[in-house]
Protein backbone atom coordinates (compact mmCIF):
# COMPACT_ATOMS: atom_id res chain seq x y z
CA UNK A 1 0.00 0.00 0.00
CA UNK A 2 1.51 3.21 -0.67
CA UNK A 3 1.14 6.41 1.76
CA UNK A 4 1.16 9.90 0.77
CA UNK A 5 4.19 11.88 1.96
CA UNK A 6 1.90 13.65 5.32
CA UNK A 7 1.50 10.09 6.44
CA UNK A 8 4.65 8.19 5.90
CA UNK A 9 6.47 10.34 8.08
CA UNK A 10 4.66 9.33 10.78
CA UNK A 11 5.62 12.96 12.36
CA UNK A 12 1.73 13.68 11.69
CA UNK A 13 -1.13 13.50 14.58
CA UNK A 14 -4.06 11.36 14.86
CA UNK A 15 -5.98 13.78 13.18
CA UNK A 16 -4.36 13.50 10.14
CA UNK A 17 -4.24 9.42 10.20
CA UNK A 18 -8.01 9.64 10.36
CA UNK A 19 -8.06 12.39 7.70
CA UNK A 20 -5.82 9.54 5.60
CA UNK A 21 -7.90 7.03 6.71
CA UNK A 22 -11.57 8.71 5.28
CA UNK A 23 -9.87 9.73 1.75
CA UNK A 24 -9.10 5.88 1.74
CA UNK A 25 -12.39 5.44 1.48
CA UNK A 26 -14.55 7.61 0.05
CA UNK A 27 -14.12 6.15 -2.94
CA UNK A 28 -15.12 2.61 -2.15
CA UNK A 29 -18.40 4.68 -1.13
CA UNK A 30 -21.53 4.86 -3.17
CA UNK A 31 -21.02 7.87 -5.83
CA UNK A 32 -24.22 9.21 -3.99
CA UNK A 33 -22.35 9.74 -1.19
CA UNK A 34 -20.03 11.51 -2.30
CA UNK A 35 -20.63 15.33 -1.92
CA UNK A 36 -20.83 14.15 1.35
CA UNK A 37 -17.27 13.24 2.51
CA UNK A 38 -16.38 16.46 3.25
CA UNK A 39 -18.48 16.68 6.63
CA UNK A 40 -16.62 13.61 7.88
CA UNK A 41 -13.27 15.73 7.16
CA UNK A 42 -14.26 19.01 9.35
CA UNK A 43 -15.35 18.66 12.95
CA UNK A 44 -19.02 19.85 13.60
CA UNK A 45 -17.53 21.92 16.50
CA UNK A 46 -14.52 22.05 18.68
CA UNK A 47 -14.27 24.11 22.27
CA UNK A 48 -11.50 24.86 23.76
CA UNK A 49 -11.67 25.79 27.60
CA UNK A 50 -9.60 27.22 30.28
CA UNK A 51 -10.05 25.32 33.64
CA UNK A 52 -8.96 27.27 36.42
CA UNK A 53 -8.48 25.37 40.23
CA UNK A 54 -7.14 26.12 43.62
CA UNK A 55 -4.88 23.75 44.19
CA UNK A 56 -4.68 22.39 47.98
CA UNK A 57 -1.53 24.97 48.66
CA UNK A 58 -3.51 27.86 47.70
CA UNK A 59 -2.48 28.65 44.32
CA UNK A 60 -4.67 28.56 41.22
CA UNK A 61 -3.53 26.34 38.14
CA UNK A 62 -5.10 26.98 34.54
CA UNK A 63 -5.43 23.90 32.59
CA UNK A 64 -6.64 23.97 28.70
CA UNK A 65 -9.69 21.46 28.27
CA UNK A 66 -11.42 20.14 25.03
CA UNK A 67 -14.86 19.01 23.81
CA UNK A 68 -15.46 17.86 19.70
CA UNK A 69 -18.67 17.20 18.15
CA UNK A 70 -16.78 15.51 15.04
CA UNK A 71 -20.18 14.77 13.52
CA UNK A 72 -24.14 14.39 15.24
CA UNK A 73 -26.08 12.85 11.59
CA UNK A 74 -27.09 9.77 13.53
CA UNK A 75 -27.84 11.02 16.95
CA UNK A 76 -26.53 12.81 19.69
CA UNK A 77 -22.05 13.29 20.35
CA UNK A 78 -21.12 10.40 22.62
CA UNK A 79 -17.71 9.82 23.24
CA UNK A 80 -15.15 9.61 26.60
CA UNK A 81 -13.24 12.20 28.50
CA UNK A 82 -9.14 12.03 28.67
CA UNK A 83 -7.30 13.29 31.16
CA UNK A 84 -3.25 13.21 29.97
CA UNK A 85 -0.41 15.39 30.01
CA UNK A 86 -0.46 15.31 25.73
CA UNK A 87 -3.65 15.34 25.50
CA UNK A 88 -4.00 17.85 22.23
CA UNK A 89 -7.12 19.26 20.22
CA UNK A 90 -6.08 17.61 17.42
CA UNK A 91 -5.39 14.19 19.44
CA UNK A 92 -9.34 14.87 20.53
CA UNK A 93 -10.46 15.96 16.98
CA UNK A 94 -9.29 12.26 15.69
CA UNK A 95 -10.68 10.39 19.15
CA UNK A 96 -14.22 12.19 18.26
CA UNK A 97 -13.67 10.87 14.71
CA UNK A 98 -13.19 7.78 15.24
CA UNK A 99 -16.33 7.64 18.00
CA UNK A 100 -18.34 8.32 14.50
CA UNK A 101 -16.95 5.37 12.85
CA UNK A 102 -17.40 3.19 15.96
CA UNK A 103 -20.67 3.96 16.79
CA UNK A 104 -21.93 3.26 13.00
CA UNK A 105 -19.79 0.06 13.25
CA UNK A 106 -22.24 -1.16 15.73
CA UNK A 107 -25.06 1.18 14.80
CA UNK A 108 -25.61 2.07 17.61
CA UNK A 109 -28.18 5.97 17.52
CA UNK A 110 -25.30 8.44 18.19
CA UNK A 111 -22.70 10.57 16.93
CA UNK A 112 -19.29 10.72 17.28
CA UNK A 113 -17.41 13.40 20.18
CA UNK A 114 -14.45 13.15 23.01
CA UNK A 115 -13.30 15.55 25.16
CA UNK A 116 -9.94 16.17 27.85
CA UNK A 117 -7.80 17.38 29.61
CA UNK A 118 -3.93 18.42 29.19
CA UNK A 119 -3.18 17.43 32.34
CA UNK A 120 -1.54 14.47 34.08
CA UNK A 121 -4.11 13.37 36.70
CA UNK A 122 -0.85 11.54 39.07
CA UNK A 123 -0.10 15.46 40.19
CA UNK A 124 -3.42 16.37 41.64
CA UNK A 125 -4.90 15.33 44.86
CA UNK A 126 -8.29 13.58 45.00
CA UNK A 127 -10.35 17.09 45.47
CA UNK A 128 -8.12 18.61 43.11
CA UNK A 129 -9.05 15.79 40.59
CA UNK A 130 -12.55 16.49 41.79
CA UNK A 131 -12.44 20.68 41.13
CA UNK A 132 -10.89 19.88 37.79
CA UNK A 133 -13.57 17.84 36.59
CA UNK A 134 -16.45 20.16 37.96
CA UNK A 135 -15.13 23.26 36.73
CA UNK A 136 -14.31 21.45 33.34
CA UNK A 137 -18.00 19.91 33.35
CA UNK A 138 -19.66 23.40 33.85
CA UNK A 139 -17.25 25.00 31.32
CA UNK A 140 -18.59 22.47 28.22
CA UNK A 141 -22.06 22.94 30.01
CA UNK A 142 -23.20 23.77 26.65
CA UNK A 143 -22.35 20.93 25.03
CA UNK A 144 -23.25 17.96 26.60
CA UNK A 145 -26.27 16.73 27.91
CA UNK A 146 -28.32 12.99 28.00
CA UNK A 147 -30.02 13.86 24.34
CA UNK A 148 -27.12 16.25 23.20
CA UNK A 149 -23.58 14.53 23.49
CA UNK A 150 -22.81 11.91 26.68
CA UNK A 151 -19.66 11.82 28.14
CA UNK A 152 -17.98 8.67 29.28
CA UNK A 153 -14.76 7.41 30.58
CA UNK A 154 -11.63 7.30 28.89
CA UNK A 155 -7.81 7.44 29.67
CA UNK A 156 -7.66 8.00 33.59
CA UNK A 157 -10.91 9.05 33.93
CA UNK A 158 -13.12 6.63 35.74
CA UNK A 159 -17.02 6.18 37.65
CA UNK A 160 -15.95 8.58 40.62
CA UNK A 161 -14.99 11.37 37.85
CA UNK A 162 -18.74 10.51 35.35
CA UNK A 163 -20.59 10.52 39.06
CA UNK A 164 -18.83 13.67 39.80
CA UNK A 165 -19.89 15.50 36.37
CA UNK A 166 -23.20 14.13 36.51
CA UNK A 167 -23.77 15.54 39.97
CA UNK A 168 -22.43 19.24 38.13
CA UNK A 169 -24.67 18.86 35.02
CA UNK A 170 -27.33 17.97 37.70
CA UNK A 171 -26.59 21.28 40.01
CA UNK A 172 -27.00 23.30 36.60
CA UNK A 173 -30.29 21.62 35.77
CA UNK A 174 -31.72 21.37 39.38
CA UNK A 175 -32.45 17.86 39.11
CA UNK A 176 -30.75 14.69 38.82
CA UNK A 177 -30.09 14.23 35.28
CA UNK A 178 -28.62 10.63 35.36
CA UNK A 179 -28.51 10.25 31.32
CA UNK A 180 -25.93 12.76 30.85
CA UNK A 181 -22.99 10.55 31.17
CA UNK A 182 -22.43 6.76 31.23
CA UNK A 183 -19.87 4.93 33.25
CA UNK A 184 -21.32 6.16 36.23
CA UNK A 185 -21.07 3.88 39.70
CA UNK A 186 -23.66 1.34 39.51
CA UNK A 187 -25.49 3.53 42.84
CA UNK A 188 -26.21 6.11 40.30
CA UNK A 189 -27.72 4.74 37.14
CA UNK A 190 -24.31 2.84 36.15
CA UNK A 191 -25.11 -0.82 34.37
CA UNK A 192 -23.82 -3.94 35.04
CA UNK A 193 -21.43 -5.40 33.08
CA UNK A 194 -19.99 -1.95 31.57
CA UNK A 195 -16.45 -1.86 33.77
CA UNK A 196 -15.74 -4.65 31.48
CA UNK A 197 -17.36 -4.30 28.47
CA UNK A 198 -14.29 -2.81 26.11
CA UNK A 199 -12.35 -5.87 27.32
CA UNK A 200 -15.10 -8.35 26.52
CA UNK A 201 -15.74 -6.79 23.04
CA UNK A 202 -12.13 -6.85 22.45
CA UNK A 203 -12.50 -10.84 23.49
CA UNK A 204 -15.64 -11.23 21.31
CA UNK A 205 -14.03 -9.73 18.36
CA UNK A 206 -10.58 -11.74 18.68
CA UNK A 207 -12.51 -14.82 19.49
CA UNK A 208 -14.40 -13.99 15.88
CA UNK A 209 -11.28 -13.32 14.28
CA UNK A 210 -9.68 -16.27 15.66
CA UNK A 211 -12.08 -19.23 14.34
CA UNK A 212 -11.92 -17.83 10.69
CA UNK A 213 -8.03 -18.12 10.99
CA UNK A 214 -8.22 -21.47 12.49
CA UNK A 215 -6.15 -20.48 15.93
CA UNK A 216 -7.90 -21.98 19.33
CA UNK A 217 -8.18 -19.75 22.34
CA UNK A 218 -7.03 -22.53 24.74
CA UNK A 219 -3.58 -22.10 25.16
CA UNK A 220 -3.03 -19.46 22.66
CA UNK A 221 -0.37 -16.77 23.68
CA UNK A 222 -1.63 -12.92 24.18
CA UNK A 223 0.47 -10.18 24.96
CA UNK A 224 -1.33 -6.91 26.42
CA UNK A 225 -0.02 -3.40 26.07
CA UNK A 226 -1.81 -1.58 29.17
CA UNK A 227 -3.04 -2.64 32.31
CA UNK A 228 -6.15 -0.40 32.84
CA UNK A 229 -9.61 -0.69 32.60
CA UNK A 230 -9.56 -2.06 28.63
CA UNK A 231 -5.98 -3.76 29.12
CA UNK A 232 -6.80 -5.29 32.60
CA UNK A 233 -10.40 -6.34 31.50
CA UNK A 234 -9.03 -8.17 28.15
CA UNK A 235 -6.13 -9.86 29.74
CA UNK A 236 -8.47 -11.34 32.43
CA UNK A 237 -11.57 -12.67 30.01
CA UNK A 238 -8.58 -13.85 27.20
CA UNK A 239 -7.39 -15.82 30.52
CA UNK A 240 -10.67 -16.83 31.78
CA UNK A 241 -11.08 -18.63 28.18
CA UNK A 242 -8.24 -20.79 28.42
CA UNK A 243 -5.31 -18.51 26.75
CA UNK A 244 -2.08 -17.30 28.24
CA UNK A 245 -1.19 -14.02 29.00
CA UNK A 246 2.38 -14.35 28.80
CA UNK A 247 3.54 -10.52 28.67
CA UNK A 248 1.76 -7.10 29.88
CA UNK A 249 3.38 -3.89 29.58
CA UNK A 250 1.99 -1.00 31.11
CA UNK A 251 3.36 2.83 32.20
CA UNK A 252 5.34 1.31 34.83
CA UNK A 253 6.53 -1.55 33.29
CA UNK A 254 6.92 -4.59 31.33
CA UNK A 255 6.26 -8.17 32.58
CA UNK A 256 7.03 -11.80 31.20
CA UNK A 257 6.24 -15.23 31.93
CA UNK A 258 6.47 -17.74 28.99
CA UNK A 259 4.15 -20.12 31.20
CA UNK A 260 1.64 -17.41 31.38
CA UNK A 261 0.98 -14.88 34.37
CA UNK A 262 -1.65 -14.79 36.85
CA UNK A 263 -3.46 -11.71 35.69
CA UNK A 264 -5.81 -11.52 39.29
CA UNK A 265 -2.38 -11.78 40.89
CA UNK A 266 -0.97 -9.11 38.56
CA UNK A 267 -4.00 -6.92 39.38
CA UNK A 268 -3.96 -7.26 42.99
CA UNK A 269 0.14 -6.48 42.84
CA UNK A 270 -0.63 -3.05 40.87
CA UNK A 271 -3.66 -2.30 43.45
CA UNK A 272 -1.30 -2.17 46.46
CA UNK A 273 2.03 -1.07 44.66
CA UNK A 274 1.17 1.27 42.22
CA UNK A 275 3.67 -0.47 39.45
CA UNK A 276 4.04 -3.06 37.80
CA UNK A 277 7.97 -3.52 38.71
CA UNK A 278 8.83 -6.20 41.10
CA UNK A 279 5.35 -8.47 40.58
CA UNK A 280 6.41 -11.82 41.77
CA UNK A 281 6.19 -14.56 39.01
CA UNK A 282 7.80 -12.66 35.95
CA UNK A 283 10.64 -11.14 35.15
CA UNK A 284 10.87 -7.78 33.70
CA UNK A 285 12.12 -7.47 30.46
CA UNK A 286 12.74 -4.03 28.16
CA UNK A 287 10.25 -2.51 26.78
CA UNK A 288 11.46 -2.56 22.95
CA UNK A 289 11.56 -6.25 23.88
CA UNK A 290 7.77 -6.24 24.39
CA UNK A 291 6.67 -6.36 20.60
CA UNK A 292 8.79 -9.22 19.72
CA UNK A 293 6.86 -11.65 22.14
CA UNK A 294 6.21 -15.30 20.54
CA UNK A 295 2.15 -14.56 21.11
CA UNK A 296 -0.55 -15.34 18.80
CA UNK A 297 -2.62 -12.51 19.98
CA UNK A 298 -1.50 -8.76 20.60
CA UNK A 299 -3.99 -6.24 22.28
CA UNK A 300 -2.55 -2.45 22.26
CA UNK A 301 -4.66 -0.97 24.87
CA UNK A 302 -2.87 2.12 26.00
CA UNK A 303 -2.26 5.03 23.63
CA UNK A 304 -2.19 5.88 20.28
CA UNK A 305 0.65 5.01 17.70
CA UNK A 306 2.24 2.17 20.01
CA UNK A 307 2.98 -0.25 16.87
CA UNK A 308 5.00 2.07 14.37
CA UNK A 309 7.66 1.21 11.46
CA UNK A 310 10.07 0.85 14.13
CA UNK A 311 8.54 -2.25 15.71
CA UNK A 312 6.09 -3.41 13.36
CA UNK A 313 8.70 -5.36 11.84
CA UNK A 314 8.86 -7.45 15.03
CA UNK A 315 5.44 -7.89 16.13
CA UNK A 316 5.07 -12.04 16.43
CA UNK A 317 1.23 -12.20 16.41
CA UNK A 318 -1.15 -13.13 14.06
CA UNK A 319 -3.80 -11.14 14.94
CA UNK A 320 -3.58 -7.57 16.44
CA UNK A 321 -6.81 -6.45 18.58
CA UNK A 322 -7.01 -3.25 19.04
CA UNK A 323 -8.10 -2.14 22.33
CA UNK A 324 -6.77 1.73 22.61
CA UNK A 325 -7.65 4.06 19.49
CA UNK A 326 -5.36 4.41 16.89
CA UNK A 327 -2.50 2.23 18.48
CA UNK A 328 -1.31 0.63 15.04
CA UNK A 329 -0.21 3.82 12.49
CA UNK A 330 -0.78 3.85 8.93
CA UNK A 331 2.81 2.52 7.80
CA UNK A 332 3.00 -0.09 10.34
CA UNK A 333 -0.59 -1.17 9.66
CA UNK A 334 1.22 -1.67 5.99
CA UNK A 335 3.59 -3.40 7.26
CA UNK A 336 1.87 -5.91 8.68
CA UNK A 337 -0.28 -6.55 6.43
CA UNK A 338 2.59 -7.43 3.87
CA UNK A 339 3.32 -10.25 7.10
CA UNK A 340 -0.04 -11.88 6.71
CA UNK A 341 -0.75 -10.25 10.38
CA UNK A 342 -4.73 -9.57 10.59
CA UNK A 343 -5.48 -6.11 12.18
CA UNK A 344 -8.82 -6.16 14.16
CA UNK A 345 -9.48 -1.84 13.99
CA UNK A 346 -10.23 0.00 17.13
CA UNK A 347 -13.47 0.82 15.83
CA UNK A 348 -14.56 -2.41 16.36
CA UNK A 349 -12.90 -4.16 18.61
CA UNK A 350 -12.91 -1.44 21.23
CA UNK A 351 -16.61 -0.65 20.57
CA UNK A 352 -18.09 -2.68 23.38
CA UNK A 353 -17.31 0.11 25.96
CA UNK A 354 -19.93 2.42 23.91
CA UNK A 355 -22.10 -0.33 23.54
CA UNK A 356 -23.06 -0.70 27.31
CA UNK A 357 -22.87 2.81 27.70
CA UNK A 358 -26.03 3.00 25.03
CA UNK A 359 -27.47 0.19 26.90
CA UNK A 360 -26.56 2.36 30.63
CA UNK A 361 -28.09 5.39 28.71
CA UNK A 362 -31.51 3.64 27.60
CA UNK A 363 -31.60 2.17 31.33
CA UNK A 364 -31.73 5.32 32.43
CA UNK A 365 -34.40 6.30 30.40
CA UNK A 366 -36.37 3.48 31.58
CA UNK A 367 -35.25 3.64 34.70
CA UNK A 368 -35.55 -0.20 33.92
CA UNK A 369 -32.20 -2.29 35.01
CA UNK A 370 -30.73 -5.32 32.99
CA UNK A 371 -29.10 -8.68 34.84
CA UNK A 372 -25.55 -8.78 33.95
CA UNK A 373 -26.61 -11.67 31.80
CA UNK A 374 -28.56 -9.93 29.58
CA UNK A 375 -25.90 -7.30 29.15
CA UNK A 376 -23.36 -9.26 28.48
CA UNK A 377 -25.51 -11.28 26.22
CA UNK A 378 -26.51 -8.72 23.79
CA UNK A 379 -23.20 -6.84 23.78
CA UNK A 380 -21.51 -10.46 22.68
CA UNK A 381 -24.73 -10.48 19.75
CA UNK A 382 -24.09 -6.83 18.83
CA UNK A 383 -20.32 -7.66 18.46
CA UNK A 384 -19.96 -10.92 16.85
CA UNK A 385 -22.61 -9.24 14.37
CA UNK A 386 -20.51 -6.42 13.41
CA UNK A 387 -17.35 -8.32 13.22
CA UNK A 388 -19.52 -10.99 10.53
CA UNK A 389 -21.08 -8.02 8.35
CA UNK A 390 -17.10 -6.50 8.29
CA UNK A 391 -15.44 -9.62 7.73
CA UNK A 392 -17.78 -10.66 4.48
CA UNK A 393 -17.21 -7.42 3.44
CA UNK A 394 -13.71 -7.50 3.41
CA UNK A 395 -13.57 -10.62 1.73
CA UNK A 396 -15.82 -9.54 -0.78
CA UNK A 397 -14.21 -6.10 -1.83
CA UNK A 398 -10.68 -7.52 -1.09
CA UNK A 399 -10.41 -5.03 1.92
CA UNK A 400 -8.74 -4.68 5.25
CA UNK A 401 -10.76 -4.97 8.11
CA UNK A 402 -9.98 -1.17 8.89
CA UNK A 403 -11.22 -0.27 5.54
CA UNK A 404 -14.64 -2.49 5.53
CA UNK A 405 -15.45 -1.19 8.89
CA UNK A 406 -15.06 2.53 7.72
CA UNK A 407 -17.03 1.64 4.34
CA UNK A 408 -20.32 0.32 6.68
CA UNK A 409 -20.16 3.01 9.03
CA UNK A 410 -19.36 5.79 6.51
CA UNK A 411 -22.07 5.26 4.91
CA UNK A 412 -24.80 4.63 7.38
CA UNK A 413 -23.36 8.18 8.92
CA UNK A 414 -23.32 9.45 4.83
CA UNK A 415 -26.85 8.41 4.57
CA UNK A 416 -27.89 9.66 7.30
CA UNK A 417 -26.34 12.91 6.67
CA UNK A 418 -27.75 13.27 2.79
CA UNK A 419 -31.31 12.32 3.94
CA UNK A 420 -31.29 15.32 6.36
CA UNK A 421 -30.08 17.66 3.53
CA UNK A 422 -28.55 21.13 4.85
CA UNK A 423 -29.62 23.67 6.84
CA UNK A 424 -31.48 26.35 6.44
P1 LIG B 1 -6.72 3.52 31.64
O1 LIG B 1 -6.29 4.86 32.09
O2 LIG B 1 -7.63 2.71 32.48
O3 LIG B 1 -5.41 2.62 31.36
C1 LIG B 1 -4.37 3.03 30.54
C2 LIG B 1 -3.23 2.04 30.63
O4 LIG B 1 -2.22 2.40 29.68
C3 LIG B 1 -2.56 2.03 32.00
O5 LIG B 1 -2.28 0.69 32.37
C4 LIG B 1 -1.27 2.78 31.77
O6 LIG B 1 -0.22 2.41 32.65
C5 LIG B 1 -0.95 2.37 30.34
N1 LIG B 1 -0.02 3.28 29.68
C6 LIG B 1 -0.05 4.63 29.64
N2 LIG B 1 1.00 5.11 28.95
C7 LIG B 1 1.70 4.03 28.55
C8 LIG B 1 2.90 3.85 27.81
N3 LIG B 1 3.59 4.90 27.36
N4 LIG B 1 3.32 2.59 27.58
C9 LIG B 1 2.65 1.52 28.04
N5 LIG B 1 1.52 1.63 28.74
C10 LIG B 1 1.05 2.86 29.01
O7 LIG B 1 -7.31 3.73 30.17
P2 LIG B 1 -8.35 2.82 29.38
O8 LIG B 1 -9.72 3.33 29.66
O9 LIG B 1 -8.03 1.39 29.60
O10 LIG B 1 -8.03 3.24 27.87
C11 LIG B 1 -6.94 2.66 27.16
C12 LIG B 1 -7.17 2.84 25.67
O11 LIG B 1 -8.43 2.25 25.31
C13 LIG B 1 -7.28 4.30 25.20
O12 LIG B 1 -6.77 4.38 23.88
C14 LIG B 1 -8.78 4.55 25.18
O13 LIG B 1 -9.14 5.59 24.29
C15 LIG B 1 -9.25 3.20 24.67
N6 LIG B 1 -10.65 2.89 24.95
C16 LIG B 1 -11.15 2.90 26.23
C17 LIG B 1 -12.48 2.56 26.45
C18 LIG B 1 -13.06 2.46 27.83
O14 LIG B 1 -14.21 2.01 27.95
N7 LIG B 1 -12.34 2.81 28.89
C19 LIG B 1 -13.33 2.26 25.37
C20 LIG B 1 -12.79 2.27 24.08
C21 LIG B 1 -11.46 2.58 23.89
Amino acid sequence: MSLPSYISSENVGPWHIFLHQVDQVAPLLEKSLWPWVETLRRPKRSLIVDVPIRLENGEVAHFEGYRVHHNTSRGPGKGGIRYHQDVTLSEVMALAGWMTIKNAVVNVPYGGAKGGIRVDPRTLSLSELERLTRRFTSEIGSMIGPDKDIPAPDMNTNAQVMAWMMDTYSMGEGRTVTGVVTGKPLSLGGSLGRPDATGRGVFVTAREAAKRLAIPIAGARVVVQGFGNVGEASARIFAEAGAKVVAVQDVSATVYNPAGLDVAALRRFLQENKTLKGAPGCSEISREEFWSVPCEFLVPAALESQINRHNAGQVQARIVVEGANGPTTPEAEAILAERGVVVVPDVLANAGGVTVSYFEWVQDFSSFFWSEDEINQRLERIMAEAFAAIWQLAEDRKLSLRTAAFVIACSRVLEARAIRGLYP
